[in-house]
């Protein structure tokens, strides 16, 4: 499952699958699902299941990354180094439904958000699946070094150079 880029998060890892997403990450999180069903899931759409149940991930007959730690900056981390995904594209999916982003026109965007964001940013860009509008705004800027860091983690991989030190 190495360079493996798509996952699929049980229904206890729903920050983590939120924070893949912002990374850029194509990240499914079912319903509760059961375990046969999470499986069968990863399996079908080529994802590689990350679990917080130990069981699972070592039964299971698809890719699984049983994930140890209950912090979710020690769950990122360990993804990102473990499976050693290629480099996401930050914020280019919607962290609410997985949905790829498009740019959407300043106009376009003038009715979705509100006004003093509207008046202060130049670019929007909007789900097409869920219809959220999303910004670089404080929120973006707050999460900006987090989002390098990780990214970090991962860049060797960008560059064809062997992730593992
Ligand atoms: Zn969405």
């Amino acid at each position: 499952m190495e360079g493996s880029s798509r996952f699929l998060c049980d229904h206890m890892l729903g920050t983590l699958a939120r924070w893949l997403r912002l990374l850029g990450y194509d990240t499914a999180y079912p319903e509760a699902l059961h375990d046969d069903e999470l499986a069968t899931l990863a399996e079908r759409e080529e994802r590689v299941l990350l679990t917080r149940d130990k069981d699972l991930a070592a039964r299971s007959h698809v890719s699984a990354l049983c994930v140890v730690s209950d912090d979710l900056d020690a769950q990122i981390r360990q993804v990102l180094t473990e499976l050693a995904p290629e480099a996401g594209e930050p914020m280019s999916r919607c962290s609410v439904c997985n949905g790829v982003l498009t740019e959407a026109s300043k106009e376009a965007a003038k009715q979705a958000v509100p006004e003093g964001v509207w008046e202060r940013h130049e670019r929007f860009w909007r789900c097409p699946s869920c219809g959220k509008h999303y910004w670089r705004g404080t929120h973006w800027e707050r999460m900006r070094p987090k989002i390098e860091e990780y990214t970090a983690l991962v860049a060797p991989a960008r560059e064809g150079v062997p992730s593992k030190a």
